[in-house]
């Protein structure tokens, strides 16, 4: 069932409680990347420009829950989202829920934009805690979930919130688009529909290539994660990162892809070197067996060329994780070669969707975010997509 957007909402007047996700990285006080901000921007407009009263709340990072902390401050994002915004944000007290804060918000005027503290400073927070919740419901007339990031996290701000809240609990804009290109994406792909799977573990993305499976036509594997299938296989792989415990499940996932005569495909020939590090001395590529003392670091020229092809005939392709250690130029060339062949694949009218995290990170070191039908903010929650997976935080929110 469809929920009910900000779009629909008369907030005119209202106090309206967006919980938003700001958790961006910040170094000496300085935001290094606020993409997160900007994600939230349509829907903050919307409130305001509709003559609501905007309250803002999420987390930053992972502090304990024993009270302020300036380390974990969102000021910083009160700065920046002003200067966004081209109006002045108000971040009035170092508790969320004191009486500052709380009388803050009671002055608030029609258009306002107000930011709470960090909700990890409350235990209650991570707890879900019932009273936590209802302080914070007891600013809001209406509840609005624009943290797509944290959209798989049961925390008090995510779905005790809105259960306290009597008003309107709706989706904000960037929890619509995503929710409509993964989950659209998944339930009705075009075929053919193809999986990029990479990164560092097998164990984070077993359950999403489980989920998909059945679905597709066909399954690019790269990154760490190609090792443990192709040691599962019997290939030798030197020293690359293999997860030993995963060897029966990879085995198992191989006859399951078989069984649902989906193609998946593993890398044939492979960027190694001698040492996991930046400028590593010795950089060779290998075909199939990779020798000891060697490795696997990128996806050679061989593999990228045949995930092009598959890629080229695709109308869906939902990609999450890199082909190769994509931080390191020496090893980014597998990586930037399948993000360009997702590009063009764009181009031709196919809809292209990155799952945060990392893949995000590197289409946007590439220049190439503008060229996917979708760019996900949210690592976990995207994964959690991926493997099929309900959220509470958006089942709790009014039906359209
Ligand atoms: P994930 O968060 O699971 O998507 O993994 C992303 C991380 O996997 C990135 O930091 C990459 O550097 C790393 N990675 C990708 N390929 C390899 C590889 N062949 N060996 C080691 N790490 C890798």
């Amino acid at each position: 069932m469809a929920k009910k957007s900000i779009a629909s909402v008369d907030v005119s007047g209202k106090r309206v409680l967006v919980r938003v996700d700001f958790n961006v990285p910040i170094e000496n006080g300085i935001i290094e990347d606020d993409r997160r901000i900007k994600a939230a921007l349509p829907t903050i407009r919307s409130v305001i420009d509709r003559g609501g009263r905007a309250i803002l709340c999420s987390h930053l990072g992972r502090p304990e829950g024993k009270g302020y902390e300036a380390d974990s401050s969102l000021e910083p994002c009160a700065k920046r989202l002003g200067e966004l915004l081209g109006k002045p944000v108000a971040f009035p007290s170092q508790n969320c829920i004191d009486d500052t804060a709380a009388a803050a918000v009671a002055a608030m005027k029609n258009g306002e934009v107000l930011l709470l503290e960090n909700l990890r400073h409350h235990k209650g927070e991570k707890k879900g805690d019932a009273a936590f919740a209802g302080k914070l419901a007891s600013y809001a007339d209406v509840y609005v979930n624009d943290a797509f990031g944290t959209c798989h996290r049961p925390d008090a701000s995510m779905v005790a919130v809105p259960k306290a809240v009597k008003g309107p609990k709706v989706m904000g804009f960037l929890v619509e688009k995503e929710i409509k290109y993964l989950s659209e994406a998944l339930a009705r792909p075009q075929a053919p529909f193809v999986v990029v799977l990479g990164g560092a573990k097998v164990s984070d993305k077993m359950a999403a290539i489980e989920h998909l499976l059945p679905k597709c036509s066909a399954v690019l594997v790269g990154g760490a994660m190609a090792y443990t299938f192709l040691k599962a296989m019997g290939r030798d792989v030197g020293n690359s990162r293999v997860e030993e415990d995963r060897l029966g499940d990879a085995k198992r996932t191989i006859e399951l892809a078989a069984r649902h005569k989906c193609d998946l495909h593993l890398p044939t020939d492979h960027v190694c070197s001698t040492q996991f590090a930046e400028n590593a001395g010795d950089i060779n590529v290998f075909e199939n067996n990779i020798p000891d003392g060697f490795m696997g670091m990128d996806i050679g020229l061989k593999t990228q060329a045949k995930y092009a092809v598959v890629l080229n005939k695709a109308k869906t392709i939902v990609w999450n994780g890199p082909m190769g250690v994509f931080e390191w130029p020496a090893f980014a060339v597998g990586t930037k070669s399948v993000a360009r062949a997702i590009a063009e694949a764009t181009g031709r009218g196919a809809t292209t969707i990155v799952g945060g995290g990392d893949s995000a990170a590197a289409v946007e070191q590439f220049g190439l975010a503008e060229k996917f039908s979708h760019v996900s903010t949210g690592g976990g929650a995207s994964l959690e997509m991926l493997e099929g997976k309900r959220f509470e935080s958006v089942d709790v929110l009014d039906e359209a």
